[in-house]
């Protein structure tokens, strides 16, 4: 089991396929892009099953959702998904992608035995779109979202981060374009993430805001808490239900204190917290020749040195080196 000093347990293991995006989201990277990883740093398909094999088998881990970067960039995916779908006991499978491509590898990943997907979605505005996220392909995103849907990738899941001056208009066209076709989205505070460095606390669009600006159209009820469990989003029904909405409060509401979050990075490294400094290198250790049982006993080294929280409140915060993209988000 992957247990931290503190009692949680490890068992949802977020797997970076590649750094390299086709999106230039203005909160995770600059608009000319970053320096990808060097291919020979990346772990190839065959190391990535391996350690998910051990995750699964042997450590805990009974949820894989694969990211990056975008992970509809790595050839190799409906391979990847493929193995990890016969692993036993057989692991919840989900993928985090901005939905280009997504139409036309739906049906490929639900055939190779992907569950469901969260598709990234900030605005329903073609120019605002272009302003954010740096490229013209709202339509490519909508259209894998409607693809994921017919294929049965379900629940779709939306991922939406809100930017002050930008698309912070959006919440209720957002959340009504998913109320009519049974997405069900989710907001995400906007974290200190990006490679530039240009996060800022006073300009970030936070959780209250977001929920104040959707109860002036909807009727927002709290959700069970138990439906939560360790789910980083606050659920509230709309309308009275079934359909509901997530707040992911990551900066003023933070969940620490139940994740169940850990991170293998596209070049190896596993991380214990997005915003952890440190890393524990497993490419090398698997390129060295590392048994079975040496990999188990450092990745659960690694884990069992998190610390109590991500610490953005912390006078002494430091982002980490990595930008959201080299992580895996
Ligand atoms: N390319 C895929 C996508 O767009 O979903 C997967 C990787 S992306 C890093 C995963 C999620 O992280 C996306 O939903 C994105 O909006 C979110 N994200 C990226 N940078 C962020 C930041 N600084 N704060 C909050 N969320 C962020």
């Amino acid at each position: 089991m992957l247990v931290d000093s503190f009692g949680r347990v490890a068992t949802d293991l977020r797997v970076s396929l590649t750094d390299r995006c086709n999106l230039r989201c203005t909160y995770c990277m600059p608009p000319e892009g970053l320096d990808w990883l060097p291919k020979p740093d990346l772990l190839t398909a065959e190391e990535i099953v391996r350690l998910v094999r051990l995750g699964v088998e042997r450590l805990g881990i009974t949820e894989v959702r694969f990211t990056g970067g975008e992970p509809l960039l790595r050839r190799e995916l409906p391979q990847i998904v493929a193995a990890a779908a016969a692993l036993r006991p057989r692991p919840q499978i989900s993928l985090t992608t901005n939905g280009i491509g997504l139409a036309r590898l739906a049906g490929v990943l639900a055939e190779a035995g992907l569950d469901r997907v969260n598709v990234s979605l900030d605005t329903l505005d073609r120019e605002v779109f272009v302003r954010l996220a740096h490229r013209d392909r709202l339509r490519d995103v909508l259209d894998g979202l409607a693809a994921a849907d017919e294929a049965g990738l379900t629940p779709v899941k939306v991922n939406a981060v809100l930017m002050r001056g930008i698309n912070d208009a959006e919440a209720v066209p957002l959340l009504s374009y998913c109320l009519e076709r049974g997405y069900e989205l989710r907001f995400i505070e906007q974290m200190p993430l990006d490679a530039q460095h240009g996060w800022r606390r006073e300009d970030m669009v936070t959780a209250d805001e977001i929920i104040g600006l959707l109860k002036d159209s909807f009727d927002l009820t709290d959700d069970d808490p138990a439906a939560r469990g360790s789910a980083p989003a606050e659920l509230f029904l709309v309308n009275g239900g079934p359909a509901r909405v997530g707040v992911i409060g990551s900066v003023t509401r933070p969940f620490c204190g139940t994740c169940d979050r850990v991170r293998l990075t596209a070049d190896g490294q596993i991380r214990n917290c997005l915003f952890a400094t440190e890393e524990s290198d497993l490419r090398t250790a698997l390129r060295s020749g590392a048994s079975d049982d040496d990999l188990a006993e450092r990745w659960t080294a690694a884990v069992a040195r998190k610390k109590a929280g991500h610490g953005i409140d912390d006078p002494g915060f430091l982002q980490p080196a990595r930008p959201m993209s080299a992580i895996g988000g």
